[in-house]
């Protein structure tokens, strides 16, 4: 994983990857954006998992270190656990909670604090060697288990904007984040002050 401190006090924020706020302890922020950004490369138009090459560039991207095969297999696995994720935006407390702990014993998460890097002390709940989807699932389950205790889940949203089935973390101090990206607000920002302008002129 990414790493970061475990921050006892929120305020105290500290540099992270750029474009990932502090709401939740730092790890938790960014592990939520990077499954987020997991579900997010299944596109109707286009597969960004489509080949193993698409799953290094993901991995790359977000910087997952530990061990790879780089198969057919372990990108099977990765793109079954991105539709299990992809559950988790939609589920409700309840439904989380059995999805979070049935990953964390899948996957006999055993939570250690570490060290690495330049890092300060972070949890990883695998080994380096367990498979990447392992890995990944249980980064994720830990994240939104830190999101149900904050009783945040509402902060998991699907892009508000027409035809985008995007998930986004909305991790704003006023909870007031909408839209995937900048793109979906302008073009929703876009269609309602058109459709403003045709009532009064009507
Ligand atoms: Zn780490
Ligand atoms: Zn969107």
């Amino acid at each position: 994983m990414w790493g970061g401190t475990i921050l006892t006090d929120q305020l105290t924020v500290r540099a992270g990857r750029k474009g990932v706020k502090v709401v939740f302890a730092h790890d938790t922020d960014v592990a939520l954006a990077a499954a987020a950004a997991l579900v997010n490369t299944e596109q109707p138009d286009r597969d960004e998992l489509a080949d193993p090459a698409g799953l290094d560039a993901f991995v790359a991207s977000w910087g997952w270190t530990g061990s790879r095969r780089h198969d057919r297999e372990e990108l099977a696995r990765v793109v079954a656990l991105r539709a299990r994720l992809r559950e988790l935006w939609h589920l409700d407390e309840e439904g989380a909670v059995r999805l979070v702990n049935e990953v964390l014993q899948q996957a006999r998460a055993l939570p250690q604090l570490v060290v690495h890097g330049e890092e300060g002390y972070h949890l990883h709940a695998t080994s380096p060697q367990a498979p990447l989807a392992d890995r990944m699932a249980v980064e994720a389950a830990m994240a939104v288990a830190d999101v149900v205790r904050h009783r945040e889940l509402e902060r998991l949203r699907v892009c508000a904007a027409e035809g985008c089935d995007d998930v986004l973390v909305d991790l704003s101090k006023n909870r007031s984040r909408r839209f995937c990206d900048t793109a979906c607000a302008n073009r929703t920002h876009v269609a309602a002050f058109r459709a403003r302008r045709a009532a009064r002129a009507e």
